[in-house]
Parts: structure tokens; sequence; C-alpha cells
């Protein structure tokens, strides 16, 4: 049959059969007729064509093109729905590769970055996509170089962005910028400024500051206010410093006192004493130099006194004690002789009474003499007193061997007992205390070495005393001109150091020339005469971790400079 002929019977077989006249019907009856199966109708052709005008540009569309082509030669509907599904799939995945590399990029756009600017990112992303040529891959390849070239660069610090980098954005007085500086401007004024009870000069500073920093306009001046404001961080972290050290030393001062309260009680005027100097200490802000100051002073009046009460007293009040005892007995003893015990009476009375050793020792010596006029009928009273009196004597020696004791102790304290000044030991002290605080705050210490010209002929010419009161004038004129936080100390006869905190060594010759000008000033009267008391000093630069003695030997050798040309000058010390 001719596929006309099959045709037009398989429409009549429909109309017969009384089917609804969809494809599918007409399909089935069209092979029915045609006795064919429905696969030999097989669009090879059609899709042979399609396959021809496939693009095949890159390895991709190549591979498709093959991969369908076979497929159609295969007659397989399975396998070219698996080219077509496959095909689908290598192009989603490209897709989610360049969303995610988008991102990427616009993410490093947006990042402040310290090397590239946003225009030079945006330039390089313009010239990777003009050197891709319309290449995907290429510009995929390109943009993913640059995206992890500025994933790895270093961010920009936000602080050296706002002043330098963006003057103008920097200066905008928008309401959130004005609103940040006036909180910084209060915490300056308030926060800041309170807790500066004891620096009135920084008080004054941060609020100063404050209120700059409400008035600023013009960018210039935040420079200006930055480096102000840099100082007065550090000179607060000196401040923060200082009040940790008053702690500490608060501290340890109340637990010296309360380690000798045990020893004080009952000495109600002792007490007293310690009260009076912890509350005047106690009722305004000390600087750590001044709390150095008292616990020094107040150790070795703890330490006097305790040495004093504890054995001298103690030697002396048993003295009278053994005194009185004997004499009492004696009376007893000699109660056969008339007048006598009455006499004995009155001698235990006057040595209980005594005050001190010397009338003690007039008493006795009346109480020895009576004595002897009973020897003959009193051999045994005799005796006894001789026993006694070698008792008072060895009394007498251990308090002189105390005494002398106490004044070597005193030696080992930190003033000078003449000037009242440090002594060595104070001075040693000092010196660490000094040297660690210049390390820590990196600030400059200096030290002069003094000594009084000519100070012999003075003491010869005028006597010895003469000679101390001229030390007394000096260390007066000296404490008079030095400010609070110098030290002075003695550390020979008529040699003297001063340690010159955060001081330069020019600022260190003018205190001490400004010294010497007061002394031609304030002249020393010795026996109506005015006489002028002058001083050679050298004056050096206090090294890191260097040693007093190293620094003390550096100071003393310009001083003998100034001595041998001329004294009366001030010499600096060539440093090491
Ligand atoms: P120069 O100008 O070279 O320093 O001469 P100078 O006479 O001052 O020095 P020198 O070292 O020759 O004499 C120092 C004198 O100081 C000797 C000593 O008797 C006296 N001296 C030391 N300590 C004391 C003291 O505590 N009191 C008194 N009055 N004199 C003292
Ligand atoms: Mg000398
Ligand atoms: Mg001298």
């Amino acid at each position: 049959m001719q596929p006309l002929e099959i045709a037009r019977e398989a429409l009549r077989r429909l109309s017969m059969r009384q089917l609804p006249p969809t494809p599918d019907n007409y399909r089935a009856l069209y092979h029915e007729i045609a006795g064919s199966k429905a696969d030999d109708l097989f669009p090879e052709r059609a899709l042979k064509l399609v396959c021809s005008t496939l693009p095949r540009l890159n390895k991709g569309h190549i591979e498709f093109a093959e991969r369908l082509e076979s497929a159609v030669a295969s007659r397989s509907w399975s396998a070219i729905s698996g080219a077509l599904v496959g095909l689908l799939r290598a192009q989603a995945a490209p897709q989610r590769r360049w969303t995610a590399l988008l991102k990427d990029v616009f993410r490093q756009l947006d990042r402040k970055h310290a090397s590239f600017s946003f225009a030079q990112k945006q330039q390089a992303l313009q010239q990777a996509l003009d050197a891709s040529n319309g290449e995907l891959e290429r510009l995929y390849d390109s943009f993913s170089e640059l995206a992890d070239k500025w994933e790895n660069a270093q961010e920009e610090k936000p602080a050296a962005r706002s002043v330098e980098a963006d003057p103008i954005a920097g200066a905008a007085t928008d309401n959130s910028d004005a609103a940040l500086r006036d909180l910084f401007a209060r915490t300056l004024e308030t926060v800041v400024a309170s807790l500066l009870i004891s620096s009135p000069e920084l008080k004054e500073e941060a609020a100063e500051l404050g209120q700059v920093l409400r008035e600023v306009r013009d960018m210039r001046e935040v420079d200006d206010l930055a480096a102000r404001m840099r100082t007065l961080l550090d000179r607060l972290n000196w401040v923060v410093d200082d009040q940790a050290e008053i702690r500490a030393g608060l501290l340890s001062l109340l637990d010296l006192l309360l380690k000798n309260i045990g020893e004080l009680v009952g000495d109600d005027r002792w007490m007293r004493g310690q009260i009076e100097s912890l509350r005047s200490l106690c009722d305004h802000p000390l600087s750590a130099r001044e709390l150095d100051e008292v616990e020094r002073r107040l150790r070795e009046v703890i330490s006097r006194q305790g040495s004093l009460r504890g054995n001298i007293d103690d030697a002396k009040h048993q003295i009278k004690l053994m005194l009185a005892g004997f004499v009492e007995e004696l009376g007893n003893f000699t109660d056969a002789t008339s007048g006598f015990g009455a006499r004995m009476e009155g001698y235990a009375q006057a040595i209980a009474d005594a005050e001190d050793l010397v009338s003690l020792q007039d008493t006795i010596a009346e109480v020895i003499d009576a004595t002897r006029q009973m020897r003959d009928t009193t051999e045994r009273s005799r005796l006894q007193i001789d026993t006694m009196r070698e008792r008072v004597r060895l009394a007498e020696a251990e308090i002189e061997r105390l005494q002398l004791e106490l004044e070597q102790t005193s030696e080992q304290m930190r003033h000078d007992p003449l000037t009242g000044v440090l002594n060595r030991k104070g001075l040693e002290e000092s010196y660490g205390k000094e040297l660690s605080r210049a390390a820590r705050r990196g600030t400059l210490l200096c030290l002069a070495v003094l000594d009084i010209d000519n100070f012999k002929r003075l003491n010869d010419t005028y006597g010895h005393n003469t000679g101390d009161e001229a030390l007394l004038h000096l260390v007066s004129t000296v404490r008079d001109c030095l400010r609070p936080h110098d030290t002075l100390s003695r550390y020979g006869g008529e040699e003297f150091v001063i340690l010159l905190p955060e001081t330069s060594v020019d600022d260190a010759v003018v205190v001490l020339q400004r010294l010497q000008r007061e002394l031609t000033k304030r002249y020393f009267l010795a026996n109506n005469d005015k006489l002028l008391i002058t001083f050679s000093a050298g004056v050096t630069m206090v090294q890191p971790n260097e040693t007093q003695l190293a620094v003390i030997e550096r100071a003393d050798s310009a001083m003998y400079k100034a001595k041998a040309t001329g004294k009366n000058k001030v010499v600096v010390a060539p440093q090491p």
C-alpha cells in the first residue's frame, strides 16, 4: 500500500471505530495498516541537521556535539536525553563558580586596603575585562587572581586613615561626628580631670583639651590636639604609676605601725606621736617621694625609741630598785644603833626619788660614808655594800655599752644627725628608687656632687661649731632652692650629693648656678663677720642601670676639675 492509501484507510478506521482523532490514535492505526513499528519512525535526518548547526567554540561545545551526534547515530532516545542532561549540568557548574567569584570581588572592592585604593582596584578589574577578549574562562582566571591578591593584602589601620588619608571626610561635622566629639570632650573635662586632684596642672590640661576638641574646625588643629593628647596620656600613665606606688607605700607604712603597736601599748605620749604623724600624713595628697621620707623617719624614731626604752631605762630602774631595797634592809639590820635607821630611811627615799645617775652617785657616796661609821658593829653590812657597789658599777658599764650600741645603730640609719638630710645609706635607697623610676618612665636623671670651698680654713678661723652652723646654713639654702622631688644627701664631711629626677644636664647646671647665686645673697654670720659660703660642683647624667658608685665617681672628678680651675663653679662631666 502507498502511504497515501494507508493514511486514507487510517482515517476511515478512526471514524468507524469512533475513536477521538488524536495523533497517538492515528499513529497506532497507521502502523497497524502498514504492518510497521512506532520505532521505525526515528527522525534521524532532522536530528543530524540539528547536530550540524551546534556551535563548536570550545572543548565543552565540541564534547557535547560529539556526544549528541553519537546518540543520534545510535538512534537512542535515552543517549540523546543523557547528552542533554549532561549539557545542562555542565552549564550550571560555572554559573555557581562565577556567582562565588563575583561575590568575592565585590567584597574585596569594599575593603579598605593599605596598599590599594578603590580606584586602583577598579582599574585592575577593567584591565582584566579588556584583556579577556570576551573569553569567560580567561576572565574568570584573571578575576580570581585579583580577588586572591586583595584577600591576602593588609587592611588599612582605621585610625591612621581618618586624619591623614581623607581629611575632608574627617572634617565633616555631621551629627554622629559632633556627638562623638562631645562625648570625648566630656570624658576629658569630667572623668579624666576628676581623677587628677593631686596633679592640678594635668587636670587643667585635660579640661582645656576637652574645650579644644569641641571647637576644632580646621583639620590642621587636629595634629596639635593629637600631640597634646599623646603627652597627656603619657603623663597620665605616670600619675597612675605614682598612685600605685603611693598605695603600696601607705600599706607598708601601716604594716610598720601595726608591728610596733604591741611595743607601744602603755606609753600614751608615744602613741599620740605616732597617730599624729599618720594623721598629718593622710590629710593631703602625697607624692611618692614624701611618703618615702616619712617612712624613713618613722623607722628611725621607732628603732631609737625602742632601744632606749627597752634597755637603758630598764638598767637604771634596776639600780634604783637594788639600792633602795638594800638600804631598807640595812635600816632594819642596824635598828640597835640609835638614829641610824631613820637616816637610812631618808636615803632610801632620796634614792627612790633620784632622777639621774649623777644624783644617785652622791646619795650612794653618803650611804657608804654612813655605813663606814657602822663598820665595827656591822661587818656584814660593809660586805653587802661592797657587793652592791660592784653591782652598780656593772650596771653603769652596761648602760654605757648600750648607749654606745645606740650610737652605732644611729650610724646605720638614713639621716645625718647634724643636718637632718639623708646620709649615705639614705642616698643609696633614694638612688635605687629614682633609677628605676627614670627607667620606667624613660625620663632623665642627673646627679651632682657639691663640696664646700675652703671649709678647713673656716673651721680653723672660727672653730668647729661655727663650721657646723655653716653646714646647716648651706643645707637650708639648698633645700629652699631645690624642687620637692630633688633629693639632697650628705655624702661626707662637707660634701653633698643632689639627685635631680626628670632633669637634663643643662637644666641641672641651671639649678646649681641658681643655688650659687642664692648663697651670695644669703651670707653666713660668724662672730659678726659676714661670710660667703661657696661650693664647687660636678654634674653628670645617670646612664641606664648605672651603679651609684660609677655615677658619683664621674661627678666627683668633674667637681675636682671645678676646684682645680678656680672653685665656686659647676663643671659638667663628659658622658661615658
Ligand atoms: P677645698 O676648697 O679644696 O674643698 O678645701 P677644703 O678646706 O674645703 O677641703 P678639705 O678636704 O681640705 O677640708 C675639709 C674640712 O671639712 C676638713 C674637716 O675638718 C671639715 N669637716 C668635715 N666634716 C665636718 C663637720 O661635720 N663639721 C665641721 N665643722 N667641719 C667638718
Ligand atoms: Mg671635701
Ligand atoms: Mg671642701
